[in-house]
């Protein structure tokens, strides 16, 4: 059976799913998306996924042409009429048909487009083994200049790191901000265990606040461990007992080598390791 692309309350082959090039979100990466897993047939804090869509699109002054209701159950029929119980869904809302000028308020509604696939971004040795990263060049964006916590179509600055960490021989860039503290991995937030507290970047660091990161913050609380919020500098990292990355994609992923360096003693560490089976447990279980 051909995939089949939702657009705008019609399904189409997945070869016939297409859209304008006049439309801003081409032109301009004038949009925003969503990244969403669904686990056996549930998908994964939908309604955080949908909340961040519609904070992301108000961020920018575009309306969603449906309700959060209506646009789940487009999802869902998406996800149904592909036979899918395991999946990735891209929820991706365009500005719209325009003209050659900035204006978005000359563009035609919003277009609304799902896609349900797969997706797999690193090999299942890395998940065993940890990855290799790199601290790149490029900062994150500015928070004042384009908010990170908007998840907009411009995606340039972390394609700009992902091409620094790939040139540097790393699977992972990790972007630091203005301020040179760490902010976060090119589609990851960051954690560090250090002498048993985990320490992550704070909101205020300029980054995406990433419902895996929310997740796992509930998951180590649940277990009896606190998550700290803090600055961390490079050092941190470098210093650090444990590194993971987290998101939607990429779920919970080890670190071991950062600039070449091992991190501790170049293995994924304890705490990683009882994240990462919690979190395997979550998405497993059926309410999840
Ligand atoms: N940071 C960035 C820049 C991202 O693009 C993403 C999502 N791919 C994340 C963090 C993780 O967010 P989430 O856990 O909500 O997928």
């Amino acid at each position: 059976m051909e995939p089949k692309v939702y657009i705008n309350g019609k399904l189409y082959p997945k070869n016939e799913a297409k859209i304008s090039v006049f439309d801003h979100g081409l032109l301009y990466g004038d949009g925003v998306f969503e990244g969403i897993r669904c686990y056996n047939g549930n998908v994964f804090r939908f309604s955080e996924h949908i909340d961040r869509l519609y904070d992301s699109a108000r961020a920018i002054s575009m309306e969603i042409q449906l309700t959060r209701d209506e646009l789940k159950d487009a999802v869902i029929n998406t996800l149904n009429a592909n036979n899918l119980k395991d999946s990735y869904i891209r929820l991706i809302v365009t500005r719209g048909v325009g003209k050659l000028g900035l204006n978005p308020f000359n563009c035609s509604e919003s277009q609304i487009i799902i896609i349900t696939d797969f997706i797999q971004l690193y090999s299942e040795e890395l998940y065993e083994k940890g990855l290799s990263a790199t601290i790149v060049p490029t900062i994150r964006n500015h928070p004042d200049a384009l908010n990170p916590n908007v998840k907009s179509l411009n995606y340039l600055n972390n394609i700009l790191a992902k091409i620094e960490c790939i040139n540097a021989g790393a699977t992972e860039g990790i972007m630091l901000n203005k301020d040179g503290y760490v902010a976060e991995g090119t589609g990851d937030n960051i954690f560090i265990v250090k002498d048993n507290e985990i320490l992550t970047p704070p909101t205020t660091a300029g980054i995406l606040i990433g419902i895996t990161r929310n997740v796992v913050i509930e998951l180590a609380n649940e277990a009896g461990m606190t998550v700290k919020e803090e600055q961390l500098t490079r050092d941190d990292l470098y210093n650090a007992d444990e590194c993971f990355l987290t998101g939607t994609a990429a779920e919970i992923i080890p670190v071991v080598n950062l600039d070449g360096r091992k991190i501790a003693s170049g293995e994924p560490g304890k705490v990683t390791l009882r994240l990462l089976k919690k979190y395997q447990e979550l998405t497993t279980q059926s309410s999840a």
